[in-house]
């Protein structure tokens, strides 16, 4: 394995190549800071930069991207983009990439992702993104725990792959075993080239990673440090490793998932972090398997949005994954 996390690529099931590391872009602050960030991040040697319509940072993305191409920084093929289409555009997943597109300022997107596999009830232009009745709580286009809506938007995300040159790749995100069970008989030409879940040493989920592994769909972790607040860093186990390979504790985060094959998705409003959490600590199989065990007995999930998990965890899970909630 290289030493740096921004020198490792990875191989998807169409034949193209993905970057291990890729910058999260949520915004928790003001949006606009993104493209600092991003800016920041592509200096540094990244590559891959991860979004969605749902985050509003694509525009401030479109200006990084822009700067970086109008500078000669970088050229837009050397980049890997991934937006997402949220589920209250399932009905219109082409309108989203539209917008995105337009924001971001690009012709084309090397990956999108359904973000959710989920029907909420949103106009044409997916709006408002999480609609609620007069008591609060969700609307649904249909059933989200038996409901199938969310095929007919990935079988129209093949359609813009199969169809347009707007769209290198699709994939799926916070897809359980039984959601891409009922997906898989439904898929038209083009399968998955990625799962984006929550994934952490404190929340290991073997079982969906090998399933989806098996399948040759690739596991993107979102959330490695446990998002805001960061509790994956503070875990002794990740400060003791950090200190015996002379990293921070983020570059340890990340390696243990570039060095078991799985792509990483860090977010940070700090310049100075983002630029310094490039290096590949060679962590042992006996770590690997050490900070496995961190959650095998006790999972802990930090994102529990209730379009997805909040919403009858035992469906969404699978029964083998329940204990996650207890
Ligand atoms: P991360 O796990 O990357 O956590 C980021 C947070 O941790 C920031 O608040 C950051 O603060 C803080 N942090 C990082 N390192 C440290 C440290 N050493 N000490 C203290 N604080 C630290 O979280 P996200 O949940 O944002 O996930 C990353 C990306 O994954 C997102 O940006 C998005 O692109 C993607 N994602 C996808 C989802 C999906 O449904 N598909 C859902 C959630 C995320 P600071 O800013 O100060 O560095």
């Amino acid at each position: 394995m290289p030493s740096l996390a921004t020198d490792v690529v990875f191989k998807l099931n169409n034949g193209k190549t993905i970057p291990a590391l890729g910058l999260g872009t949520v915004s928790a602050t003001d949006p606009r800071d993104v493209k600092d960030q991003v800016i920041t991040a592509v200096k540094a040697g990244y590559r891959h930069i991860d979004t969605a319509w749902y985050y509003g940072t694509e525009k401030y993305i479109g200006e990084a991207l822009k700067e970086l191409f109008d500078e000669g920084i970088v050229k837009r093929e050397e980049l890997f983009i991934t937006t997402k289409v949220w589920p209250s555009f399932w009905h219109s997943p082409e309108k989203s990439v539209d917008q995105s597109l337009q924001d971001l300022g690009l012709d084309y997107v090397d990956l999108v992702l359904q973000h959710w596999p989920v029907a909420l009830h949103g106009d044409e232009n997916g709006q408002p993104p999480a609609p609620k009745d007069k008591d609060g709580n969700l609307i649904y286009d249909d059933d989200p725990a038996t409901g199938t809506k969310f095929i007919e938007t990935y079988n129209k995300l093949e359609d813009l792959v199969e169809h347009t040159t707007k769209v290198k790749s699709i994939g799926i995100s916070n897809y359980s075993i039984p959601k891409y069970r009922t997906l898989l008989p439904h898929i038209k030409k083009h399968k998955p080239v990625v799962n984006q879940i929550e994934y952490h040493p404190q929340l290991p989920q073997q079982e969906l990673v090998e399933y989806f592994q098996n399948q040759g769909i690739l596991i993107a972790a979102y959330s490695p440090v446990g998002s805001d607040g960061a509790p994956v860093v503070k875990l002794p186990l990740i400060q003791k490793l950090a200190e015996k390979y002379g990293v921070s504790t983020n570059e340890i985060a990340d390696a243990y998932h570039i060095l078991q094959g799985r792509i990483v998705l860090p977010r940070s409003s700090n310049l100075q972090r983002i630029k310094s959490i490039i290096g590949l600590p060679q962590l042992t199989k006996e770590e690997l398997d050490e900070l496995y065990q961190i959650g095998a007995q006790n999972p802990k999930r930090y994102i529990t949005d209730e379009w997805g998990y909040g919403i009858g965890f035992k469906w969404w899970t699978g029964d083998t994954l329940s204990k996650v909630f207890d």
